[in-house]
């Protein structure tokens, strides 16, 4: 066998994500170390292709539909039955995802970043070979290497689960199904489920417990799984799973059917089906065993504070190693690495602080929430050192249509501020608006702001926004 070249880098970084675009752009383009992305599939990664983009999109698309709801109670003639080109906005999607790859790749090489496309796994300690598809290979080695992996959606291990989609397929969807069965309860199946029930799919949800979003605060669970009832989502609580899945019809649409098996044998037909049930790390034909690359017990990799694996010169960071697994932490943490790694000696302890970062649910509403959970909270500091605030009420927009309209649409708020000095530890708030509404307190509660400084702060009227420094 011929001997293998291999190319030399000061960093490999292995995907082109949202994590490892945000390292090798800051270790190339802010300090000029040698960089190469190894990417096996469209760049820019999950949040691009198949995650916070075409989901924030959908999210949208299906908003559309219920503003124009709202617009019949203003009094717009607006038809009940409104036809949807679901066709027409996946192409548009799909053409604003081809932009942002190109975009990516532009501002890797305009950096000076190298990249590969191809499947890559370790085949010494420093050492990366990447495979390509007419069977060549390529080897590459650096004294820093990333994994920033990513992850991939699980599927459960039951006859015919293939015949399901997961939320990668949910972006390949051509035509609406008229009804479709979501079988999950975090966070991405409350969303995609609401974009669904928004524009008017037959949307069943299965859930294991009797609510949904149970990582949230408990406010947040009970009000948007009885929001989610009274606006049309079948809700089957207390769900054991699935025995079988079953393909009666292969089509699109209303021309695909499935048929679902309960243990029970009991069987009910959907047109598409989304797992929903959670996500693993890419990690599998990585051969992490070679340099000795340690997992945790849920097979994410194990890193210190500082992205430090367990083999001196690699790092890893973003949802292959399962910390809270956003977009805005990936690329923040490999900004902070990059800093650390090539950047001057004041930054040699750059790290991210994994502490209050905000998190938004693109659910209908929008749910938006920071720091601890009131259960957290009493955990943590105790009952008798947390106060509670909360508010319950209907966003003026609202405020056109009949009550048993409004109570579909409810705005929810609760502070959790901890001692005398009221600091507040957990900020939780549903409604419409609130993900944009959710950047600005962030901030504040990043500061350490105190219930007195939300106070001082003069309300803007009229908003919901304002009821969070009026709290009483
Ligand atoms: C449906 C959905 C909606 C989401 N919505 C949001 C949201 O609204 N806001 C938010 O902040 N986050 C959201 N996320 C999460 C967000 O997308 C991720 O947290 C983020 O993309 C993680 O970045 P990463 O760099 O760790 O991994 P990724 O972005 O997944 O990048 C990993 C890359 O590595 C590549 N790769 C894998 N194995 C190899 C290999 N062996 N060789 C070479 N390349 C490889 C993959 O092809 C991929 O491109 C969403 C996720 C999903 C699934």
């Amino acid at each position: 066998m011929a001997p293998v070249d291999t190319k030399t880098y000061d960093y490999i970084v292995l995907g082109g994500g949202s994590g490892g675009s945000g390292s090798a752009r800051r270790a190339a383009g802010w300090y000029g170390a040698k960089t190469l992305i190894i990417e096996s599939g469209r760049s820019g990664g999950t949040c691009v292709n198949v995650g916070c983009v075409p989901k924030k999109m959908s999210w949208n698309f299906a908003t559309i539909n219920e503003t124009l709801e709202v617009g019949r109670y203003y009094g717009y003639d607006i038809p009940e039955n409104i036809n949807i080109n679901y066709n027409h906005f996946k192409n548009i999607r799909d053409s604003v995802i081809k932009r942002l790859n190109g975009a990516y790749e532009r501002n890797w090489n305009r950096e000076g970043i190298d990249l590969v496309h191809g499947r890559a796994h370790f085949v010494e300690p420093k050492v990366i070979e990447v495979g390509h598809e007419d069977g060549s290979t390529v080897r590459y080695t650096a004294p820093h290497i990333l994994i920033a992996t990513g992850g991939r959606p699980s599927i459960p291990k039951i006859k015919g689960a293939e015949h399901g989609i997961t939320s990668d397929g949910f972006f390949e969807i051509e035509e609406l199904p008229p009804k479709m069965a979501v079988v999950g309860a975090g966070y991405i199946a409350v969303e995609l489920a609401g974009v669904m029930a928004a524009v008017g799919v037959e949307t069943h949800m299965y859930i294991r417990g009797d609510q949904f979003l149970r990582k949230f605060d408990p406010m947040i669970q009970k009000t948007m799984t009885e929001r989610y009832e009274l606006s049309g989502v079948h809700i089957h609580k207390n769900h054991a799973g699935f025995k079988e899945v079953q393909l009666v019809k292969d089509g699109k649409g209303k021309d695909r059917v499935l048929k679902l098996i309960y243990p029970s044998g009991e069987e009910v037909l959907v047109n598409e089906l989304l797992w929903a049930v959670g996500r693993a790390p890419e990690v599998e034909d990585l051969n992490l065993d070679i340099p000795g690359v340690k997992t945790n017990h849920a097979g994410y990799i194990a890193v210190d504070e500082y992205q430090n694996t367990s083999v001196e010169g690699i790092y890893a960071l973003g949802d292959v190693t399962g910390q809270a697994e956003l977009t805005p932490v990936a690329i923040a943490a490999g900004r902070q690495l990059g800093s650390r790694l090539f950047g001057p000696p004041a930054l040699k302890s750059s790290k991210l602080s994994y502490e209050n970062i905000p998190t938004v649910v693109f659910a209908h509403p929008e749910v938006g929430s920071i720091g601890l959970t009131e259960p957290q909270a009493r955990q943590r500091f105790g009952d008798d050192k947390i106060k509670i605030y909360h508010t319950r009420f209907t966003a003026m927009y609202y405020d056109v249509m009949p009550p048993e309209e409004k109570k579909k649409n409810p705005t929810e708020m609760k502070l959790i501020c901890v001692g005398p000095e009221e600091k507040i530890v957990g900020l939780h708030i549903l409604g419409l608006g609130v993900g944009e509404m959710l950047q600005g307190f962030g901030v504040a509660v990043k500061m350490g702001a105190t219930k007195q400084d939300f106070d001082s702060c003069v309300a803007i009227h009229p908003t919901s926004a304002e009821e969070l420094v009026t709290l009483r």
